[in-house]
């Protein structure tokens, strides 16, 4: 589309014998390598000179999207700003080039770290221990229901192999109980979204002495806050089950409301999410569990080390700039944000659960469903506005899902140009549509075909020139 040669490999722009570097002349006298370890015909490496390195490298990261360079909506992901104070701490030589064997005697300060940010958790959370070797939200949920099930097994209580999922939870709930060996049973959500109490009660009457924990999103995967918690964890601890809080979403409630207060046992928090670090892309991320006191001893064996020091450094750096006041505005902030975005386009997006949501909420595609305008059209089409996409097909209560998270730290000029994209795509896609249906136009890359790319991803460059480009 332009001279930047968008799209080719490195490979393809070598030419034999161009150059971009010497080797510095041998001081050292050369080393005979035995011939049989020798390769027997040249390294295939691309052969380029350094300005068109430089340029090739420095173009593929201008068609990358972060949350430094645009909106990133992204529900569920919480793609907050990323303070660059937190980098800068982050990045200090001595936490970088720490070693995990390391004698203690030579990291006192990075151990007076980590027991400060222990503690900030569990001042955020009303908890009374936790451990850091997680190294995401998920790894984190196997790591907390591992300790149910060490709790439940200390006690000779080995029928309880069951875990209730409300039928809104993350993909990762179910996932993680069936990692551990636990069996899931879904409860089912209300019509305004919350879970189904009565339905809880009939599953708790049935299987009751089954039951090892429940797992819980508060505010929910809908962005809704579950108002019957302190009847649903009295169900649950009545039976003799544990309740489990999926803290991937605690950044509307910091510094506002606890689970330890809840009557949440034990929980994981997504640092990168909550407590700011880039996580674009699948890492890096910290997902330490928290219980309250006496289930510290049923934490499991996940990881000889403490896990990515990196997050834990940015959380810290996060927490001490906000300080105890300024930490008690990001919820209501973000709260604020979700619903203006939401209020201002509700007429032309359709809105199946009404009411106040906290951070995030859940659009169930455009209103007018004659234009034939998909969700998946909506969110290529906003690429070619310069937005990131909102995450779409997720969760799965709707067919049309749209779910947008604008988080605290964007300014209402963002959030008004956003709106004002979405509400003009809208109007595109009753009068134009086939524009919003074969959009983007604007990116290096037009609509992919992801089933394909799912089913036959080609990651080499030798596979990609033989046979599947011929395809
Ligand atoms: C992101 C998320 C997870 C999983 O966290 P990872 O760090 O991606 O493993 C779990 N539950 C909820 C509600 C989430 O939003």
């Amino acid at each position: 589309m332009n001279n930047r040669l968008y799209g080719n490999l490195i490979f393809e722009l070598s030419k034999e014998g161009r150059r971009g570097y010497s080797l510095p002349r041998n001081h050292v006298g050369n080393y005979e390598i035995p011939a049989s370890m020798r390769r027997t015909k040249d390294a295939e490496l691309p052969a380029c000179d350094e300005l068109t390195v430089v340029r090739h490298y420095t173009n593929l990261s201008n068609n990358n999207f972060g949350v430094d360079t645009g909106f990133y909506p992204l529900g569920s992901c919480t793609m907050k700003y990323n303070p660059k104070i937190n980098e800068e701490m982050a990045s200090l030589p001595k936490f970088q080039n720490l070693h995990p064997l390391q004698p203690d005697n030579t990291v006192l300060g990075v151990k007076a770290l980590v027991l400060f940010l222990e503690q900030a958790l569990c001042t955020l959370t009303g908890l009374a221990h936790f451990t850091f070797k997680p190294y995401a939200g998920a790894h984190g949920e196997l790591t907390g229901l591992m300790t149910i099930d060490n709790y439940h097994r200390s006690r000779g209580d080995m029928a309880r192999k069951k875990v209730i999922v409300p039928d809104s939870a993350h993909g990762t709930n179910p996932a993680s109980a069936a990692v551990c060996g636990l069996e899931v049973v879904e409860v089912k959500s209300m019509s305004d979204g919350t879970v189904d109490v009565d339905d809880l009660k009939r599953i708790v009457a049935e299987q009751g002495d089954e039951i090892a924990a429940m797992m819980m999103t508060n505010p929910n995967t809908l962005g809704l806050f579950e108002k019957n918690i302190p009847e649903i964890a009295e169900l649950i601890h009545n039976c003799g089950g544990l309740m489990y809080y999926d803290g991937a979403n605690l950044n509307p409630m910091l510094g506002v409301c606890r689970p330890g207060d809840m009557g949440f046992d034990v929980m994981h928090i997504n640092l990168h999410k909550t407590f700011s670090t880039p996580h674009g892309g699948g890492g890096p991320g910290a997902g330490p569990v928290g219980v309250r006191e006496g289930l510290q001893e049923f934490f499991p064996f996940v990881s000889p080390y403490n896990g990515n020091f990196c997050v834990m450094m940015r959380a810290c750096a996060y927490i001490l700039s906000l300080g105890a006041e300024q930490i008690k505005n990001v919820g209501p902030l973000a709260t604020l944000n979700a619903n203006y975005i939401k209020e201002s386009l509700k007429d032309v997006y359709e809105l199946p659960i009404d009411g106040l949501c906290c951070h995030e909420f859940v659009f169930d595609g455009l209103k007018d469903k004659s234009t034939g305008v998909t969700t998946m059209d909506v969110a290529k089409r906003l690429l070619d506005y310069g937005y990131h996409a909102p995450t779409i097909y997720f969760p799965l209560l709707f067919h049309e899902s749209l779910m947008i998270e604008p988080t605290e730290n964007e300014s209402k000029e963002t959030l008004d140009s956003f709106i004002a994209v979405m509400r003009k795509i809208a109007e595109e896609a009753k009068t134009h549509p086939d524009e919003v249906k074969s959009a983007p136009h604007n990116t290096p890359i037009g609509r992919v075909d992801d089933v394909l790319a799912a089913k036959h991803p080609i990651v080499t460059y030798r596979a990609m020139k033989n046979d599947e480009m011929k395809d």
